[in-house]
């Protein structure tokens, strides 16, 4: 092993078991401990120390972060051909932000040095693994940049990563008002601790949330709200022109699902005259979206009083007619089932539960109640209007398969036909790597309902 390349800063390596390499040559970036042979040398690596990765012939093929914790025993940072490979830690982190904002640039989301007042200010900037950067989420809201990290050595290099982050935000002007930029950071708690934050010592008990300082975490596990008060104002952020208030600072997740902003456009241009339920609504993007795109009507529900709460100001935000929107706090399944017994009928129906099968194991119990979910959606739809459903389970997403099969299942159950009309999946700038396809989470899968007996009965 005499002829590893030197590195500024690496001193470890990560022999890898034979045959292995290929996969993270392709760009998976999780090395599991189960493919790695050893490391070279007796020296003890510690967690979020730098690494090369070398095939069992002796040649390396990247460099990556080691966590003895953890089941991803190396995450790949950058391949011996990349040109980020010999460079320093922090200059290697700021050369992949560069190459995501350009990517983001070339979606069209916060342009850089554009006259224009961009139309979308909320959007994911870094996307994990898709950047290339395993275990790191940056999303943009309005002024605010909100870092979540899921993996250990983000956690133990949070300084030289923000100051990666200001130093290539200052480059470029995306549309940020950079006097006014804060950054926040916030922790994926259950991946964290997947990841050995207790091994650590990492503190993931509830902070005081009421930083809005870079250096504070507010916990905040994803889908729930996080517990930070509000020191500042609410975020009103744009999408595709629409105005939705925010909080980055308690919301769930990083505040806002930018993920269904293409989705979100889709039903503004199916909802001209329309019925929309929205199913799970959160602050309310869909039944915007329909409002502006001329629905007659929106009922949106979800059982989270916060969210609701948006939900009314971004009616207002967006000058909707605020008596054809209806909001209900509540179960949604309940409310489906009352709706069902009354006889009430949709033109559009969403359902956008939340991940309702956090791991591979549990899809089998969350089948059934996707199932269910999916039944109650169908029997609301009108026999000739559209079904939106949505999965942001990534066993799910990942065995389409069984979506599938569960559709079937609901239709049968409703006493529906369905077809499948088109089939999306997060908004472009969650950036999937091929050889990471686990980096996909969300489907949305848009259905025609027909009730037997209606087939060619449908106005136009
Ligand atoms: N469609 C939304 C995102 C939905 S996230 C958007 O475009 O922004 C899932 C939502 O489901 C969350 O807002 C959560 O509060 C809500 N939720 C979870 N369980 C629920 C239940 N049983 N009934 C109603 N809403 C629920």
């Amino acid at each position: 092993m005499s002829s590893l390349p030197q590195v500024p800063g690496i001193e470890g390596a990560v022999v890898l078991e034979r045959g292995k390499a290929k996969l993270f040559q392709d760009g998976n970036p999780l090395i599991y401990g189960g493919a790695c042979r050893g490391v070279v040398g007796d020296e003890e690596l510690s967690a979020g120390q730098e690494v090369l990765v070398v095939e069992s012939s002796g040649t390396c093929i990247g460099r990556g972060v080691y966590n003895p914790h953890s089941q991803y025993r190396v995450r790949l940072l950058a391949r011996a051909d990349e040109k980020s490979f010999s460079m320093p830690f922090e200059e290697l982190i700021r050369s992949r932000f560069r190459q995501a904002i350009s990517v983001r640039g070339a979606l069209g989301l916060g342009l850089g040095g554009s006259e224009e007042a961009p139309a979308t200010t909320v959007y994911r900037l870094v996307n994990g693994e898709g950047d290339r950067l395993s275990g790191l989420i940056v999303d943009v809201i309005g002024d605010v940049v909100v870092i979540q990290s899921s993996a250990l050595w983000v956690e133990l290099n949070k300084t030289k990563i923000e100051r990666a982050l200001r130093d290539v935000l200052s480059e470029r002007s995306l549309g940020l008002r950079d006097a006014n930029t804060q950054f926040l950071w916030r922790q994926a708690g259950s991946r964290l601790r997947q990841d050995g934050a207790a091994e650590i010592g990492l503190d993931l008990s509830d902070s005081d949330g009421s930083s809005s300082s870079s250096s504070s975490p507010v916990e905040g596990e994803e889908g729930e709200e996080g517990s930070g008060s509000t020191l500042l104002e609410q975020q009103v952020v744009l999408e595709n022109g629409v105005k939705y208030s925010t909080d980055p600072f308690a919301g769930q997740k990083t505040g806002f699902y930018a993920d269904q902003r293409e989705n979100r456009d889709m039903i503004r241009r199916l909802a001209r005259g329309k019925s929309v339920l929205d199913a799970f609504c959160y602050t309310g993007g869909f039944s915007v979206n329909a409002m502006l795109g001329g629905a007659a009507s929106v009922t949106a529900v979800d059982s989270s009083a916060k969210a609701l709460e948006e939900v009314a100001r971004n009616v207002e935000l967006n000058g909707v007619d605020a008596g054809r929107v209806r909001v209900e706090k509540g179960d949604a399944l309940a409310f489906m089932r009352g709706q069902i017994e009354e006889g009430a009928q949709f033109d559009i129906v969403i359902c956008d539960p939340p991940k309702l099968a956090p791991k591979r194991s549990s899809l089998p119990k969350a089948v059934g109640k996707y199932t269910h979910i999916n039944k109650l959606g169908m029997a609301l739809t009108r026999s000739g209007g559209l079904f939106l459903t949505c999965t942001c389970s990534a066993a799910m997403t990942q065995q389409p398969e069984i979506f599938r099969a569960m559709l079937l299942d609901a239709a049968r159950k409703a006493g529906v036909e369905v077809t499948i009309l088109s089939t999306t999946g997060a908004a472009s700038c969650h950036a999937v790597h091929p050889a990471y396809p686990q980096g996909a989470y969300l489907t949305a899968v848009l259905c025609s309902v027909t009730r037997p007996g209606e087939e060619d009965s449908h106005p136009q």
